[in-house]
């Protein structure tokens, strides 16, 4: 199976395979490989083992759509535990549709139930929704799925962290028997398995190692800045980057407008792309980005939605995406169809934390980088005008402007003219001034040093040891028992005589220290964080030589 290389291998229509070609995906990911000859040719349900990023969305949507009537009856229902999540798969989804009028819907809270009411009456072949409002429908009974070909449990994992377990069963219970169950999931733990074995037929497993599609081509890079600065560092960047064709995405539809115009003003090809402007207009904008007219948009998520163009060179993060998800699903739009593309992130100093949270969950590396200096900018562009002047040189593709060059010679130093000509043409785009200055970020606050590190983890700092009776092992017990923390996350324990540290992702830091907050000693907490010198604690440090907070 791993020998398969081409998607024309895996038994799809020649109708799929051209949408797949117009997608630009090259040659299929290993989740593909296993899943669609699986779900084109047996009738077993399906286990799989693969996380977001993937390319798992394609891997049951492709032979979901090839199986899928145009009828009117829902025939596919996609469970998702995040609204980013369902909005995501049904885009990927719909983006994967062929000629036949497949109806795909995501179906979520917190936005308004009418307009789903309405589609749903019209009847929806594919519907892609997250647990809660998916029960909604089916109490009102806006939904049936009592005729299914496919349940897809999308991140299960994720489902039942979010406490979604007895909403699924409630749903499964009123779906038809004879339909085909998928499940995904980045980690299987015991109750997934169970999960499976309580709901599931006969089922094949299949395990696809982390390695993300959309990350493995993108370059992840954060910069801190301070918000006041954030468009003076995006220009530099952009200047400094040989190409930019970028959506950056804002958080309001105002900042959108207000980037937008800014960059306009600015003299770059940019436009703003958000919730207020008309589908007209929008599409005329879409059309120009897409010639490559307009260069850069600014958009907003919802604005964003559906904008599929593969040669996206960067991403950027004007504001810091709301949660794991969001960025994912930002990122993805560059680093597409075997293409390198580079995600940004502009963090405030406040921000780290949220970052190190995304970093985290989303499994991504993101590396920090400084903002280029003026002086380096500068440098940067005359080095390459000279080599596009060189190029044109060696070319010779100038002969229609020699009668003028001589011209000019015939009147002005040679040096003299060639300044002229580059201020002509460039104006002011060496000169320094054109950059305002960057305050640097303040360092962080000591109390933010104490936090998490690179790794998005923090030294805890525990004030039991070995003289309470305590071991590693009584430690993360009792850490477990209070919080419900899973133990694996409780690392790098030492227990010393009178206290110990261990090393907890940060999110699960602040669980542990609120749940020992009154738990301490002579009014001291039980748990703090470990100060920064604390961290690479030796052996014989005692409790002599520091006094207990
Ligand atoms: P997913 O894991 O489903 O969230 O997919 C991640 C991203 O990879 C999406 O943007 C897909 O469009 C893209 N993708 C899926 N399959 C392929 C493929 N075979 N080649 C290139 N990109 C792909």
């Amino acid at each position: 199976m791993d020998k398969i290389n081409n998607f024309d291998e895996l038994g799809l229509s020649d109708e799929i395979l051209e949408v797949i070609k117009k997608k630009g995906f090259e040659k299929p990911s290993p989740i593909q490989t296993l899943t669609i000859p699986l779900l084109l040719t047996n009738e077993k349900d399906i286990i799989g083992q693969a996380q977001t990023g993937t390319g798992k969305t394609a891997a049951f949507g492709l032979p979901i759509i090839e199986n899928t009537e145009n009828n009117g009856i829902t025939q596919v229902l996609v469970l998702a535990p995040t609204r980013e999540l369902a909005i995501q798969v049904a885009e990927e989804m719909m983006s994967l549709r062929t000629n036949r009028e497949i109806g795909i819907l995501p179906v979520y809270g917190g936005q308004p139930i009418e307009g789903q009411l309405r589609r749903l009456k019209r009847g929806v072949e594919i519907v892609v929704g997250t647990p809660g409002r998916i029960l909604d429908h089916l109490k009102r009974g806006t939904l049936r799925i009592n005729q299914l070909s496919y349940l897809v449990l999308d991140e299960a994992d994720e489902m039942l962290n979010m406490g979604f377990i007895e909403d699924i069963e409630k749903i499964l219970s009123q779906t038809n028997k004879d339909k085909r169950m998928l499940l995904f999931s980045a980690t299987m733990p015991p109750r997934i398995v169970k999960l499976a074995q309580k709901f599931m037929g006969e089922y094949e497993e299949i395990k696809v190692s982390p390695k993300r599609l959309t990350v493995d081509l993108t370059d992840q890079i954060y910069f801190e800045v301070n918000s006041s600065d954030k468009f003076e560092a995006l220009c530099r960047i952009i200047d400094i980057e040989k190409e930019f064709y970028a959506l950056i995405f804002c958080r309001t539809k105002l900042k959108a407008q207000h980037l937008g115009n800014a960059l306009s003003d600015r003299g770059y090809d940019a436009a703003a792309l958000h919730g207020d402007i008309s589908q007209n207009q929008r599409e005329r904008i879409l059309d120009q980005f897409r010639k490559k007219r307009i260069r850069i948009l600014a958009a907003t998520d919802v604005a964003a939605r559906g904008i599929d163009i593969q040669e996206l060179t960067h991403v950027l993060n004007y504001s810091i995406p709301q949660d794991p998800n969001s960025y994912v699903h930002r990122i993805g739009r560059t680093g597409r169809a075997g293409k390198r593309g580079t995600a940004i992130t502009f963090i405030t100093p406040s921000e780290y934390r949220k970052l190190m949270h995304i970093q985290r969950t989303a499994n991504a590396e993101i590396r920090k980088e400084k903002i280029p200096k003026v002086k380096q900018l500068i440098n940067m562009k005359r080095k390459r005008i000279i080599k596009e002047i060189s190029e044109i040189i060696e070319k010779k593709t100038f002969d229609d402007n020699l009668p003028v060059a001589y011209d000019l010679l015939g009147d002005h130093k040679p040096d003299e003219i060639i300044a002229a000509l580059l201020t002509h043409a460039y104006k002011d785009d060496f000169s320094p001034e054109k950059y305002a200055k960057i305050r640097d970020v303040k360092g962080r606050t000591d109390k933010d040093n104490y936090s998490p590190d690179q790794k998005g983890t923090t030294r805890l700092f525990i004030a039991l040891g070995n003289k309470d009776n305590f071991t590693k092992r009584k430690l993360a017990d009792m850490i477990k028992k209070e919080t419900k923390i899973d133990s694996r996350l409780i690392r790098d324990i030492k227990v010393y005589d009178n206290f110990s540290f261990s090393d907890v992702p940060f999110a699960e830091a602040e669980q542990i220290i609120k749940a020992f907050r009154r738990m301490g000693r002579d009014n001291k907490p039980l748990v703090v964080k470990a100060k920064p010198e604390e961290k690479k604690v030796k052996p014989n440090f005692s409790r002599s030589k520091r006094k207990r907070r």
